[in-house]
């Protein structure tokens, strides 16, 4: 079999056993391992237990080097321990809203490459993102006030010239939903709760 690298120097194979940076010897093979796990999350570093964690560990000297799959695993752990909505959870609810992914993310005011991300996992949504999520996707009068008068007063994201506009919502939105009781709305802070 002929194997010469540089005929195909893009698309580099993975072939275990691979060469140590430590040690120098060829001993690197995937392995599961448990381990304590410190991860920064909106300024804060968290430690977090995990097993069975992926990763490529050197036989000789014992070092231990991350991969895709490791990196995967803790974000999916972290998500876990704040409680974050899993990708899954969020696909499941946008299915069940029966709404495409772009139209969430012009009702958020998100960019539909951030939502796509957080749907992957590639990316891990903020705590306040969380909770704006959940609200949209629990409350009926959540979604009617960021796809109704508000919605209207903005154009489209892809038609707004590259920029992202906030609309802030109209008066008579307040009022209306104020008539309508919705207290959860008020209690979140995303409307002045002024008399
Ligand atoms: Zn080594």
């Amino acid at each position: 079999m002929q194997d010469n690298p540089k005929k195909n120097p893009s698309k580099p194979v993975k072939r275990y056993p691979i060469r140590c940076f430590e040690c120098g010897k060829e001993e690197v093979r995937p392995a599961l391992v448990s381990q304590t796990v410190k991860r920064n999350y909106e300024g804060k570093t968290h430690e977090l237990e995990i097993q069975d964690l992926p990763v490529t560990r050197c036989a000789a000297c014992g070092e231990i080097y991350y991969t895709q799959d490791s990196d995967d695993k803790i974000v999916s752990a972290l998500r876990t321990y704040i409680a974050l909505l899993s990708p899954e959870e969020m696909r499941g609810r946008i299915t069940n809203l029966a709404m495409s992914q772009r139209e969430v993310a012009i009702a958020l005011r998100i960019a539909p490459e951030t939502l796509s991300r957080w749907l992957s996992g590639s990316l891990i949504q903020s705590r306040s993102m969380d909770t704006l999520l959940r609200a949209f996707f629990e409350l009926d009068q959540m979604r009617d006030f960021v796809s109704g008068p508000a919605r209207n007063s903005v154009k489209p994201l892809e038609d707004a010239g590259g920029l992202l506009r906030m609309p802030v919502g109209p008066s008579q939105t307040w009022q209306r939903l104020s008539k309508a009781g919705t207290s959860p709305i008020v209690g979140m802070g995303l409307i002045p709760s002024s008399n």
